[in-house]
Formats: C-alpha cells, structure tokens, sequence
C-alpha cells in the first residue's frame, strides 16, 4: 500500500469491521485511526458463531488459532422438532485444508478484547466518546470535524459504525432506515450442557426457534428467534417473563437451559433489521463496510464474517492498486454481490420461519450458500 495513502486512514466505528481493518491495516504499515463513540468501548451481545469464512479472514490477520482458542469450534448443527425429537442433523462444510474448523462459538467480550488488544498492540491510535460530525472530501483527501471542533486530514475515512452509520448519514444519499422483518432475537449465557458440542436447535410452535451454541468449554448462550408483531419498544421489566413464556413449549434440552434466564440486564433483546446499501460503497474519499453498508438478520450467523471479510478485501484493494478510487470500486465489486446473497438468504430464511411456504426447503438453502462461502472472498 506504501505510497498510496500518505496520510492516515480514519475509521469510524471500533465494532468488529472497524478492528479487523485496522488491524489488517497496520499489518500493511498504514497509519490507522479509530474514533469510537461508546466512551466505554464495551459490547452488546452474548456470543457470536464465527463462521469457517470469519475463521478465514481471522487467520489472514493471524487471530484464528486465539478465537479458536478462547471460544469453542464445532462442526454439527443438529435440529430438533419442538418437544426435542431429531429432525435433522448436519455436518458443516469446513476449511480442513487451511486447518479451520467448520465453525466456532465465541463470548464476544471475548472475540471483543481479542480484536482490541491486538489493534492496541498493533499501533492503531483509538480515541474513544467522540465521533466525526462532518467530512469534507476532494479527490486527494478527507478532512474531518470531530465532535470537539478540531479538524484533521486522512487519505481515507472508513464507515464502520454499524446499522445506523453516522457516516452514512453525511456522506451518502440512500436510504438510510433499516427494515424491520418482523422477528426478534433473544439470548442469553449459561453454563454449557456437555451434550451441547454443537449448534442445537429447536422449531416450535407460533414460528418460534430456540437454540444453544456452544462458546467455551464451560459456557454456551440461549438464543430464541420469535415473531414480535409491530417491533414493541420492551422495556427491561417485560424481558424475564416474556423470555419465559416464549420458551414454555421446548422440549429437549431448553427446560433445563430456562432455568437459567437471568436477571433482565443480562438477556439480551434485539428486534432484526436489515439494510442494504447499493454499490458503490464510496464517495470519493468516504468508504462504508460491515454493516453500514449491509446488515443482515442472524439465519445464517454471517454478519460479523461479511465484516471481516469486507476488512481483508478493502485491503487487498488497497495493496494492488495504483489509486485510491480504484481501489474503492473494487472493493465494492468485490463484496456487493456476495454480501447481497448472504443477505437475502437470511431475510428468506426469516421469512419462511414466520410464514412456511410450500415446497421451500430451508436446509438446502442453508448448506448451498455454507457451500458457496467456502469460496475465498
Ligand atoms: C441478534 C444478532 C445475532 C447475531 N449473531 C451473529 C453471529 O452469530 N455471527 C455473525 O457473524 N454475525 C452475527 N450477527 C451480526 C453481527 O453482530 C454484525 O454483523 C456485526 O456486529 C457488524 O459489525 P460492525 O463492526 O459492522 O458493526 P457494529 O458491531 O454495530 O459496530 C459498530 C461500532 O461503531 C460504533 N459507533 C456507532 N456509531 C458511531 C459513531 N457515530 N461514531 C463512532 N463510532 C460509532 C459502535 O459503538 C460500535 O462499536 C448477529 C446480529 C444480531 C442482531
């Protein structure tokens, strides 16, 4: 990249795609700058499934063997009708021949201090509480206005701060509200059953599927996908008894996991949206990733590898080309229609949950696109 990029490279957003590139850019001897707006720098979540292809771009920055390491790899997912009769079981494609598990579970405090840590370490200067509140581009470099009123100049900025990016917002002319697909997500941690080696999952009634992954060898999280008609506004009050009443019906081994529902802080509530930014990702100097470019439901557990993949690619780009908008383009080229199959299969298996249609086959769906991401990026 040496030359390309004469001055340094801002991202905004200190998320999962945010650290992978700056790591895989520091990796590449480029200045790199965060500017995270969570003075706390903390993260919202339980566990995150790495997929072999977040595995992939993990081991491209020397982080797979640590993930795999602090998390829990795996490679069946097993599904199970609601009263915990088999219905199917699947062995997930891997990556043997680059020595990676087809999959593995992870705290993401964990995966989040492991991305972190290695981004300290690698040099990325990261200023927390604060965020750009305008950009001003030309084709030779970017200047930003931070939150203070300083301004600074980069050759790039990056736009890695999630589903309502900020950068989105004053840069690009699109749509900016996420569609709500009418599901939500609830999870939790507990205690790992020993029967859990692998994603368990269980389809009940009223379109409900709960799960249990594996993310340590003590640890696995709950997790239940149920329709939420009209996106509710919960307040914390409301989570306990509604978790427990959605997972009244389970069998298997959900009674024992229910058991388990924490306080209302720990569970975790999230309504799935999704969006989908056309390509190009850039305005001249101003480049998106991860997703605030495209974020994705959790059917497929993609989200977090299309960011890292994003990361390497947008690299890549940078590394083989002779100018910055060139690269931008390629980028995007690159990762668009990918990042849109990805998204639109989730969306589709969200949809077939809540309203089955005849003669569609989730399953197959699920394994044609795990077999089409073994594909390098
Ligand atoms: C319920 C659920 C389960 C999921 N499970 C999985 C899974 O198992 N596997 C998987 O691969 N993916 C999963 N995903 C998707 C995954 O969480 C996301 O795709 C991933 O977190 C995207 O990373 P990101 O860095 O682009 O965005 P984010 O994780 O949203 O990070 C954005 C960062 O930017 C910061 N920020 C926001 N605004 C600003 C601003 N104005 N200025 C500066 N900083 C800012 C935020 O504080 C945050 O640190 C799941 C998603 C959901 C909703």
């Amino acid at each position: 990249m040496s030359g390309l990029l004469s001055q340094p490279v801002l991202i905004v957003g200190g998320g999962i795609a945010g650290l992978t590139l700056a790591i895989a850019l520091r990796q590449a001897r480029q200045e790199v700058e965060i500017v995270e707006l969570n003075p706390a720098w903390s993260v919202y979540g339980v566990g995150i499934i790495m997929q072999a292809n977040a595995l992939r771009a993990l081991q491209r920055i020397g982080l797979s063997e640590a993930c795999i390491a602090a998390g829990f790899p795996y490679s069946t997912s097993v599904h199970h009708e609601e009263d915990g009769t088999l219905r199917s079981a699947r062995q997930k494609p891997s990556l043997d021949q680059e020595g990676l598990p087809a999959s593995c579970g992870i705290l993401r405090p964990n995966l989040h201090a492991l991305l972190r840590d290695t981004a300290l370490a690698a040099g990325v200067r990261v200023r927390l509480g604060t965020t750009v509140t305008a950009l001003q581009d030309d084709t030779a470099q970017v200047q930003a206005q931070f939150k203070d009123g300083s301004i600074q100049t980069y050759s790039l900025v990056v736009g890695a701060d999630g589903i309502r990016s900020h950068v989105r917002k004053l840069c690009f002319d699109v749509p900016q509200q996420p569609v709500f697909t009418g599901q939500g997500c609830w999870r939790f941690a507990l205690p790992r059953d020993p029967q859990v080696t692998g994603a368990m999952m269980y389809h009940g009634r009223q379109s409900r599927v709960a799960g249990l992954v594996p993310v340590s060898s003590k640890q696995m999280y709950l997790l239940l996908l149920s329709e939420e008609p009209d996106n509710p506004r919960l307040a914390q009050s409301q989570l306990q008894p509604m978790l427990r009443e959605r997972l009244t019906h389970f069998g298997g081994l959900i009674p024992a996991a229910a058991k388990h529902i924490p306080a209302a802080q720990d569970i975790i509530y999230r309504p799935l949206e999704t969006l989908l930014v056309s390509a190009p990702w850039h305005r001249s100097r101003v480049v998106l990733m991860g997703d605030a470019a495209h974020a994705m439901t959790p059917h497929m557990a993609q989200g977090a590898s299309m960011a890292m993949e994003d990361a390497v690619v947008l690299v890549d780009c940078l590394s083989d080309s002779a100018d910055v908008s060139d690269a931008l383009a390629r980028y995007a080229e690159r990762r668009f229609d990918r990042c849109r199959r990805v998204l639109q299969a989730s969306v589709q298996l969200g949809e077939w949950q809540l309203r089955p249609e005849p003669g569609s086959d989730p399953m197959a769906l699920l394994r044609e696109m795990a077999d089409e991401l073994m594909k390098p990026a």
